[in-house]
Parts: structure tokens; sequence; C-alpha cells
């Protein structure tokens, strides 16, 4: 059930702050079109240093009316606003825990799990359709990929990946267990992406436009916005493989996001601070980079790069 401060009506465009624990809230805007149609939650910033997404969330609430809309757009500008502020990658710096790692949450539990917890309960029920905005955090850069689910219901699997084509993404790649209120969405029977763009926490307001056309393009597909332009059909990945680092140092990448690999290629080689290097890193199947650590440091066990092979079609 939408919070009560949130409750609209056919016609309402409403953006305010809502409390979700003791101290602290969340930026929202709802669109009630006044036509009738789905609605559609949007969530970004679940990773607080990813700004261009956040960015782009806060364009695509400000320029939406409620003429434009059929249906609903619920927009949540910012879920994890205290690494937003404090510049931190990956994690809610008040409890150190991954936002998008401890859904469905807990009401009972640290603040990562207590915000997972009103956002699983009070936001995704009362959503048809979901997206979650991130982007390159800021120790890592990524070609523009999304992620739809692979392990959901066939209907909701389906449903997502026709999100996925109509985003304009570069590359589309099923995933077999979604994280996050994605993973919530799907096993709720509500399609649900995850669009990526974007790289080192960096934004722009040209970059946070395109970012926008992608989400315009996804509320197009269901029908939330008039048709527009179709963008350019995402490339589909058929395997998505990791690599973790082998070692502690310092990363020297002999690749970018979007390269494409050889299997045994050279990735890059971690080095000490003399310059010796510890461990090279070759790709294990070939395939293009879909993303990886941008910073100097990386820590054994950590991420350092993924690739995606194959056409799926
Ligand atoms: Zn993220």
């Amino acid at each position: 059930m939408m919070l009560p401060e949130l409750r609209t009506r056919p016609g309402d465009k409403v953006a305010r702050e809502v409390t979700v624990d003791a101290g602290v809230t969340l930026p929202v805007t709802v669109i009630h079109g006044e036509r009738e149609g789905k609605t559609m939650l949007v969530t970004a910033g679940i990773h607080g240093g990813e700004y261009l997404g956040i960015r782009a969330a806060t364009l695509l609430a400000a320029t939406l009316t409620p003429r434009d809309v059929a249906g609903r757009v619920v927009v949540l500008h910012c879920c994890n606003p205290g690494a937003f502020f404090a510049h931190r990658a990956f994690v809610v710096p008040e409890d150190g825990k991954n936002l998008n790692a401890v859904f469905p949450g807990d009401p009972e539990g640290s603040l990562a799990e207590r915000i997972a917890h009103v956002i699983a309960t009070a936001f995704i029920p009362v959503a048809d359709v979901h997206v979650d905005i991130h982007c390159g955090d800021i120790p890592e850069t990524l070609v523009s990929h999304v992620y739809y689910s692979d392990s959901a219901d066939p209907a909701v699997n389906e449903a997502s990946r026709e999100m996925a084509l109509a985003s304009g993404a570069d590359y589309a790649v099923p995933a077999r267990g979604m994280k996050g209120p994605s993973h919530v969405a799907c096993q709720r029977g509500i399609p649900s992406v995850l669009i990526e763009r974007g790289a080192s926490g960096l934004w722009s307001e040209e970059e946070a436009q395109r970012y926008v056309r992608q989400l315009r393009g996804v509320l197009a597909h269901c029908g939330l916005i008039d048709p527009e332009e179709a963008l350019p059909r995402p490339r589909v990945i058929a395997h998505a493989f990791s690599l973790t680092a082998p070692k502690s140092g310092c990363w020297l990448p002999r690749v970018e996001p979007g390269d494409y690999v050889g299997a045994g290629e050279e990735l890059g080689t971690i080095s000490d601070f003399f310059g010796n290097v510890l461990e090279t890193v070759v790709a294990a199947h070939e395939g293009v980079v879909l993303y990886m650590t941008s910073s100097l440091s990386v820590n054994e066990g950590g991420p350092l790069i993924t690739c995606g092979s194959g056409d799926r079609e």
C-alpha cells in the first residue's frame, strides 16, 4: 500500500521527502497521469555514489507531467543518501552494508536493512513494472548495459527482457539471480530491469539526458508515455563471467569497457608500489568487457572485471 503522504489522484504530481526511518528521509516524486495505465517504480541511488543515475532520475521526474503519463510513475531519487553525501561507493556508510545485497531487508535491522524493508514493502508492491537505475560507481567503469531477470516466472522473464530490449543500452544481459529491489520485484511477479551506464561516479548533464532517453524508451514500451523514436536494440549477451582480483595491488588494465577480448588475452597486470608485476590477468573466455575496476587499487578477492560472451540470438 502506498504511504499515506504519497496517495495521489489522476492529474496530481507530488514531490516530497518521505520519512522512512528516524532521521532518514528519501526524496520521492509521484506523477499520476490523467489517463489510466500501469504504475512504474523507478529506483535510483541504491549505490549513493552513482551520481549520473541520480541526476537522471531527477531530470526524468522534473520533466514528466500528469498530461504526459498514462498510469503512474513513482521515482525514488536517491535510496542511499548517506553514501550520496559521503561520496562512498557501494555501501550505506552508517552500517557498511551494500543496500543492493540486503533486500528484502529487515524492519529491526541496521539502516541499510531498514531502507530495503521500506522499499520492499511500501514501494515495490504498488508497482506493475520496475526500473533500477545504476551507473559506474566511484571505483568502476562500464559499457552501457542492462540486466533482466532470467530466473523468475517465464512470463516475468519475458516481460523484463522486452523492457531491456527497449532500453537503448548497448548490451542486454540475462541475470540468473538478480539482487536488490529487482530481485524482490521479479519474485513478486513484477517485471524489472537494472540499467547501467557511465563511469567512476562522474556525471554530466549531457550524459544524464542520454540516460533519460533510455528511461523514456522503457516508459514508452510499457505504455506509460506516448511512443517515441525507437532506440537502438541492445545485443543480447549469452553468458557473463567475472574475475576477482588475484592479489591486492595496483591495477594496470590494458582494456576498456566495450573492448572485445579473446580467450587467453592479457587484460592487465597487478603490480606493487615499486612497479613489480605481481600477477598478469588473462581472459578465461572471449567476450566484451562489460565493467571493470577503474581505480588504481584492487583488493585480493574483490571485483576486477566482468565480460559477456556470445550473442544469444
Ligand atoms: Zn550500482
